[in-house]
């Protein structure tokens, strides 16, 4: 069974509809990305899953009806948004935000500390930077950060929007090391994208979005050499 469900879901603002009748699949373990332009829908279809915008359609998840789960409830499942990094709590310091992100897990207090380590293991440049304050972190510390906060609630979905937003290509290619490697957490992954060729090269499948609609998908690998695709996202290489 899918982890994630999403089948001919449309979210319109006001009468616009932003993404129209989507359908797509995560299954345990996955990596799948979402990849299309500036404008596509892709934020919009993250809003809608993660039960900030109204939507018609259905989605589930672990085979439950999302429209039966609030957010928290949502977050206590496992499925967890990593939003955009200036959603970071700047003022606070790199540890509170972390702690901040296993709030749903507050009367595990062993667990939380056990899942600290583990974050500070697996980014030592966090680690390296516990008192500091987020604001002051660089781009890509900002977006381990993110990631990490995220790690904080135990997830098994993360759907992480545009986690190269901004960042220099050495930097992206870090990043997207850091998410391939959440595989062994057995952590299943709905990437949204711009930079088409890394979140390619990391997924399992994927979709293609163009103004609110899926209009390819497939094996990441063979969209890669789909020249409908390559002409279009990939500079036709
Ligand atoms: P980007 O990569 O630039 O973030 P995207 O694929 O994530 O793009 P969305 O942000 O989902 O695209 O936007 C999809 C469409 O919905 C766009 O035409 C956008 O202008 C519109 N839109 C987004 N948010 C709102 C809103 N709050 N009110 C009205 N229209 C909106």
């Amino acid at each position: 069974m899918a982890l994630l469900s999403i089948d001919q879901v449309s979210v319109a603002y006001d009468k616009v509809e932003a993404v129209r009748g989507v359908s797509l699949a995560i299954e345990p373990g996955q990596i799948v990305t979402v990849i299309g332009p500036n404008g596509a829908g892709k934020t919009t279809l993250l809003g809608a899953a993660i039960g900030l915008l109204p939507w018609r359609g259905r989605m589930s998840f672990d085979g439950i009806d999302l429209r039966r789960l609030d957010v928290e409830a949502r977050i206590e499942r496992g499925f967890c948004l990593v939003p955009e990094t200036r959603e970071l709590f700047g003022d606070l310091s790199v540890s509170d935000n972390l702690l901040l992100g296993g709030y749903s897990r507050r009367r595990d207090s062993a667990g939380l500390k056990q899942s600290l380590a583990d974050v500070y293991k697996r980014f030592p440049r966090l680690d390296e930077r516990r008192n500091q304050k987020a604001s002051t972190l660089s781009g890509g510390e900002r977006q381990m950060l993110a990631l990490g906060r995220a790690l904080m609630a135990k997830p098994r979905l993360l759907m992480l929007d545009e986690p190269s937003l901004g960042l220099a290509p050495i930097i992206v290619r870090e990043v997207f090391k850091i998410i391939a490697s959440l595989r062994e957490l057995g952590v299943s992954i709905l990437l949204v994208e711009q930079n088409a060729r890394a979140a390619l090269e990391t997924a399992d499948f994927g979709y293609v979005l163009e103004t609110g609609e899926i209009v390819h998908s497939g094996a990441a690998a063979d969209l890669m050499h789909d020249p409908r695709v390559t002409a279009s996202y990939l500079g036709g290489h």
